[in-house]
């Protein structure tokens, strides 16, 4: 390991006492209403370290909204699906069936028939019946 990437661990760096003469000068600047970046080039410090003694010590500064900033509401996305109307069965056996023909199941037991119409988007189904197997949810 190099000089340059020695790792110090948060839990056992030690806490530095910001001095009281900082402390002030760093309330009335927040006061002045200066930013977090513009403070630190000021008091020779980070603007990090300026963000958290303005938080520890209460301190709102300027452009930092005092609500949670991970918690935003976005308008829920609507999805536009296309209607598609119900075709009529061509009642085709299982044996009969080939490829780029729907394979849903029109008959509720066996001996089944199949739709039969021409698959859609590279399912099984036709756009009718991958429509009514498939919620745009399951998409994602
Ligand atoms: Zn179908």
């Amino acid at each position: 390991m190099t000089d340059a990437c020695i790792q110090i661990d948060s839990r056992q760096a030690p806490r530095i006492r910001w001095p009281e003469n900082r402390s002030s000068a760093l309330s009335e600047l927040v006061e002045e209403k200066l930013s977090a970046r513009q403070i630190a080039a000021i008091l020779g410090v980070t603007r990090n370290a300026v963000i958290g003694r303005c938080y520890r010590a209460g301190l709102q500064l300027q452009g930092r909204p005092t609500g949670n900033p991970g918690v935003r509401k976005r308008p829920p996305v609507q999805r536009q699906i296309p209607v598609v109307e119900r075709p009529d069965s061509l009642n085709i056996t299982f044996a009969d069936l080939s490829t780029g023909q729907c394979k849903y199941a029109v008959t509720e037991s066996p001996p089944h028939l199949f739709c039969g119409h021409q698959t859609a988007g590279g399912s099984s189904y036709c756009a009718y019946h991958y429509r009514l197997c498939y919620r745009p949810e399951d998409r994602r």
